[in-house]
């Protein structure tokens, strides 16, 4: 079911859970401001998904109301995980839904990131 991007954020999410350590994922990367793993329901080759540490539900949360540090070291982090990955050459596609028409799933912010094959152009 898709969540409203303006909700309280609800620290039972399934990500918070994965940041807690009380979940496994298949992290690949992890640093102060961000924690990566590889997507349970792959729609690409390699799919990755990239959270801040801090507790955002949505882009929008996000942008609204973190820190300069988090935002600067969130973005610098998702970079580095393309780069760790091997995908700046080949290519990437990168996507945040926020929302209910977008269909955000999961009430943490989370930045897609899709590779591996031609992806195509975008779908809107
Ligand atoms: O953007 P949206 O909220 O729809 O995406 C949620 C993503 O989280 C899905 O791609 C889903 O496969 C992924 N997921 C995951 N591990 C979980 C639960 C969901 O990788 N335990």
């Amino acid at each position: 079911m898709p969540i409203d991007a303006t909700q309280p954020y609800d620290d039972q999410n399934i990500f918070a859970k994965i940041l807690r350590g009380e979940i496994p994922a298949k992290t690949m990367y992890e640093d102060a401001h961000a924690l990566a793993f590889h997507d349970i329901n792959p729609q690409a080759p390699q799919h990755i998904l990239v959270i801040p540490k801090g507790a955002y539900v949505s882009w929008d949360d996000f942008a609204a109301k973190a820190s300069d540090a988090e935002i600067a070291g969130f973005v610098r982090a998702v970079g580095e995980v393309a780069r760790a990955a091997g995908l700046v050459a080949p290519g990437y596609r990168l996507l945040a839904n926020t929302g209910m028409d977008a269909h955000q799933e999961v009430p943490h912010l989370h930045v897609h990131i899709f590779a591996g094959r031609p992806l195509g152009p975008m779908l809107a």
